[in-house]
């Protein structure tokens, strides 16, 4: 992916007569600053600190249209809001059920098996994305409250 977040999100924006507001800026600077993981929420709370009226539904859009761009990819959560990870290459992930904490998992899996097991039921597989969940390290070490 060459240049910035910001700048291919107003690039697209315009060329589909959409309206490059300052709060769809700073959400795409924001991803551009990201480390990684982070949920909608995050960068909902960030931009609203810097720039009040910025929506729910205007983070989500900015951040999937940014997903097509191909800036952010969507981590496969059951659970929680929806995390986005600026890291865009196919890779697993570990998600602690208990504090959330994300890390990428980096192990070789049989992706061939898996996607021609996938064709065998008639399903067109696109990307091969695992997530492990449990409890990170501190977690499991803490005191059950
Ligand atoms: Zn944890
Ligand atoms: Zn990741």
């Amino acid at each position: 992916m060459t240049g910035t977040a910001e700048a291919s999100l107003a690039l697209a924006l315009h060329l589909r007569g959409g309206r490059v507001t300052p709060q769809r800026r700073a959400i795409a600077r924001l991803i551009d600053e990201a480390q990684m993981h982070v949920t909608a929420e995050e960068i909902y709370s960030q931009v609203s600190e810097r720039l009040p009226g910025v929506s729910i539904p205007t983070v989500y859009a900015t951040l999937e249209l940014l997903e097509e761009l191909g800036h952010v990819a969507r981590v496969p959560t059951s659970s929680g809001p929806a995390l986005f990870d600026t890291r865009t290459d196919e890779h697993h992930h570990m998600i602690c059920r208990a504090c959330g904490h994300v890390a990428d998992l980096m192990a070789s899996v049989d992706r061939e098996r898996l996607v021609s097991a996938a064709g065998a039921h008639g399903f067109h597989a696109e990307q091969v994305q695992l997530v492990v969940q449990g409890l990170c390290d501190e977690c499991a070490a803490a005191p059950v409250s």
